[in-house]
């Protein structure tokens, strides 16, 4: 008799750190992955030599084929657009150097003391309002976070935490466990509050041992994502969003009122249902801040106002974020609305 072959086992996704070595990192060849070479002649490699593309192949399997308009593309690809300097338009729109007040801390609300984790992120969206800050010279975890540690812990006013960057999940989950040991150890601080992009964009970040770590801490944990459209979530993302829920995070999304890939009532109120189905609550709609090189994203405010309204009438309260602009010097964000 001959024995049946056994079965193979299903081959499982390379890990997270191999997808993020593995992102798509030139602008052509993205073109190209999606048919759309003829498009080419559209990309800023000035742009590209600023602010790199990058984008996981995870993130890049959503967006449509042969559509050059794809709202997940616009997100990445760097534009000629980008190159027109626009008046208005700086290098620190909301004011990060004026808030700094250690390495790679900010503060700029009551309360609350920023941590700019790394520099890192899985993604490069080409709004982003830090995309020309100098996270060379400043983050956090330089020196083993001792100048953040000491900072927050020498403040008794301070009593949230926010990890940001860049993105924080981007360090190896035993280096987020080196801070948060240590920020455990200072006994004003009362919540965690966590945003990041990488449970939309790399799902797969969203390992046993970070859910482990999750587990373990010592306050309560808000997990604020972000993500702009509602073709964003997939299968995997909504696997992560659950596991990290499971954990115990509370989890809220912010997003960016982008022209041409959000700023429709259809694609916000999209957006929303979207994420509430994957167990994840608006929270912010911010409107743009006015970095170098993204003005073409921007919409105004008479029609951030307008299309706000129109959601608040389509959906229920819960699912409508607030729409906010951040200006230096305010003491929170400020609602248009
Ligand atoms: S993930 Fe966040 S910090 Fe990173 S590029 Fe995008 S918007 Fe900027």
């Amino acid at each position: 008799m001959i024995a049946e072959p056994l079965p193979l086992p299903p081959l499982a996704a390379p890990d997270w750190r191999h997808q993020w070595r593995d992102a798509v990192r030139d602008p052509r060849q993205l073109l190209a992955l999606l048919g759309l070479d003829a498009h080419a002649a559209r990309i800023s490699d000035a742009a590209a030599a600023q602010f790199p593309l990058r984008v996981p192949r995870a993130f890049v399997a959503r967006m449509r084929h042969g559509d050059a308009a794809d709202p997940l593309l616009r997100q990445v690809l760097p534009l000629d657009e980008e190159d027109r300097i626009v008046p208005g338009f700086g290098i620190d729109a909301v004011g990060d150097t004026a808030a700094r007040t250690a390495h790679g801390v900010l503060q700029k609300y009551r309360g609350r003391a920023l941590l700019v984790a790394t520099g890192s992120c899985a993604v490069h969206c080409r709004y982003c309002f830090r995309r020309h800050f100098d996270y060379a010279g400043d983050t956090a975890a330089a020196g083993g976070w001792a100048q953040a540690i000491a900072r927050i812990a020498d403040d008794p006013t301070i009593d949230e935490v926010l990890l940001s960057g860049g993105d924080p999940l981007s360090l190896a989950t035993p280096k987020l466990t080196e801070l948060t040991d240590a920020l455990a150890r200072i006994p004003h601080l009362k919540r965690l509050r966590i945003h990041t992009r990488l449970p939309i964009v790399l799902p797969d970040r969203v390992d046993d041992g970070l859910v482990a770590w999750l587990h373990a801490l010592p306050w309560p944990v808000t997990v604020v994502v972000h993500a702009n459209h509602a073709n964003e979530f997939d299968g995997a993302v909504d696997a992560a969003l659950a596991r990290l829920r499971d954990a115990g995070a509370m989890l809220l999304n912010q997003a960016v009122l982008l022209r041409g890939v959000n700023d429709s009532v259809d694609a916000l109120a999209a957006l929303s249902e979207r994420g509430h189905r994957a167990g994840v609550l608006p929270y912010y709609l911010h409107q743009l801040d006015r970095v170098q090189g993204t003005a073409h994203f921007e919409v105004d405010d008479t029609r951030a106002i307008a299309l706000h309204r129109a959601l608040a009438a389509r959906l229920s309260g819960y699912l409508v974020p607030r729409l906010v602009r951040e200006l230096p010097g305010d003491p929170g964000k400020r609602p248009l609305v």
